[in-house]
């Protein structure tokens, strides 16, 4: 199943950065999915993971991941940290002197990733258990960020925590579907791109949906 889906973004071209096939190859999606869903681990779509919530399908993280443009030693800030799998998947591609911090609003979901992290031995990702909608200001600013919820509009307060160069990506608009932004703040200026229609969990909190 992994490698029919290598073999899949390799047709389509999907992923340019070789370090990010490593990445997917060595990190266990099994490890962060519930138990009776393992043979289903590889398949291209999204898994519950309870509370409402899911983890992104593979494609998506993979195309979200490459956009952030990650090299050694970023700091970034993930909100919504749900299973903990894409923040992993940052984690690596950043290295040991790189760091995430990843924010998530569920209680029990905070566990859940802990747990799932340490299974698959990453030592680079903080988890913080808060609303994320207003970033995370202690540590900023960030020299990526990525929501991994939909909201109808980037909060302001996370562009301000952007670093300058930064990248910032998000699924942005109504709840039924989303564009992937992903925004560029270079030398004051903001650009943002847009990378094609994708549909999220709702954010929560003080910027979240009202
Ligand atoms: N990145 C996750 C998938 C995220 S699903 C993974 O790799 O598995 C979206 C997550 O965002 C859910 O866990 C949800 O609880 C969380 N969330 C929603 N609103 C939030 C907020 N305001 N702050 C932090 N987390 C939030």
């Amino acid at each position: 199943m992994k490698d029919s889906l290598l073999k899949y973004w390799k047709k389509i071209n999907l992923i340019k950065d070789k370090r990010l096939i490593e990445a997917f190859k060595k990190i266990k999606r099994e490890d962060f999915i519930l138990e009776k869903d393992v043979k289903r681990a590889y398949g291209d779509y999204p898994l519950d993971i309870d509370y409402g919530q899911t983890i992104s399908q593979p494609s998506t993280v993979m195309i979200m991941t490459e956009s952030l443009e990650l090299k050694e030693g970023n700091k970034v800030l993930e909100v919504g940290t749900g299973s903990g799998y894409q923040a992993a998947i940052i984690a690596e591609l950043i290295g040991k002197t790189g760091k995430v911090y990843t924010t998530e609003i569920v209680n029990e979901l905070v566990a859940f990733a802990k747990e799932n992290l340490k299974k698959a031995k990453i030592k680079n990702v903080e988890i913080i258990k808060k609303d994320g909608s207003s970033g995370l200001k202690k540590f900023a600013p960030y020299d990526k960020i990525i929501l991994t919820a939909a909201c109808a509009k980037i909060p302001d307060v996370l562009i301000k925590q952007l670093n300058d160069p930064g990248i910032l990506v998000a699924p942005v608009g109504p709840l039924y579907m989303q564009e992937m932004i992903k925004l560029i703040k270079k030398s004051g200026t903001i650009e943002r791109i847009n990378l094609g229609n994708f549909v999220f969990v709702p954010l929560k909190g003080e910027f979240g949906y009202s």
